[in-house]
């Protein structure tokens, strides 16, 4: 993929997020990868999203090299890193701090698979994390938080999960393209909202059941995969 072709759509990701209210101020970014250059670019730091261009997206090597870019990358970088780094399969990745989305993770819960809107998107609970230690808030804070997502993801597959909710702080998510990775977290957002309301109507609720989630998001993403045909 030529290099501009990948910036412009960062780009185009990173303008959709405040589109769709995903980002207060600046507090969300976007990235995309080129897997056979093996390069990823991000959104800068610092410039506001008007005057923002296709050339501004910073772009580096998977290990955080920059090879293009005058402007310094989003702080955020080294999470988007080692999420590429850890999942092959993912093509963009997407940090919000989406209002209800940011308040399960900010109660330290999952967010529990309520209803079939979830099941189209999340084939289960959206996991959260475990808080960071001392040392790893102290240490490379940026890193472990993607390490601490990448542990999570132990026995769980990044394509049928593309978000987790970083305990304290909010969700990442990630999709095939940096497009796929803001749907992803409008509809966590949605589902979250959607959540919330649901336990609080129904304390004990625990979801939908097995089959419910399976029939959803298999007819969506399975091998027979039939949604909107
Ligand atoms: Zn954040």
């Amino acid at each position: 993929m030529e290099l501009l072709r990948l910036q412009t759509k960062v780009l185009e990701a990173n303008l959709d997020i405040v589109r769709r209210g995903l980002a207060l101020y600046t507090f969300g970014n976007a990235s995309g990868i080129d897997r056979q250059a093996g390069l990823v670019a991000i959104k800068p730091s610092g410039v506001p999203y008007e005057q923002m261009t296709p050339a501004d997206m910073v772009v580096c090597e998977l290990d955080g090299k920059i090879v293009d870019g005058r402007l310094k990358p989003s702080s955020d970088l080294d999470t988007h890193l080692e999420l590429y780094r850890a999942f092959p399969s993912i093509g963009g990745v997407v940090h919000t701090h989406s209002e209800f989305a940011t308040a399960w993770a900010q109660a330290g819960r999952s967010i529990p698979a309520f209803g079939t809107t979830h099941a189209d998107y999340f084939h289960g609970p959206v996991p959260v994390t475990e808080e960071l230690s001392a040392e790893e808030i102290e240490g490379n804070y940026v890193l472990n938080t993607g390490k601490a997502i990448v542990r999570r993801f132990r026995d769980l597959d990044p394509i049928a999960m593309p978000a987790v909710l970083v305990a304290g702080h909010a969700p990442f998510c990630w999709g095939k393209t940096p497009m796929d990775a803001v749907q992803n977290a409008v509809v966590l957002e949605t589902v979250a909202r959607m959540a919330l309301y649901t336990a609080i109507l129904c304390p004990d609720g625990s979801g939908i059941s097995q089959a419910l989630l399976d029939r959803h998001y298999l007819r969506k993403h399975g091998a027979n995969a039939s949604y909107g045909q």
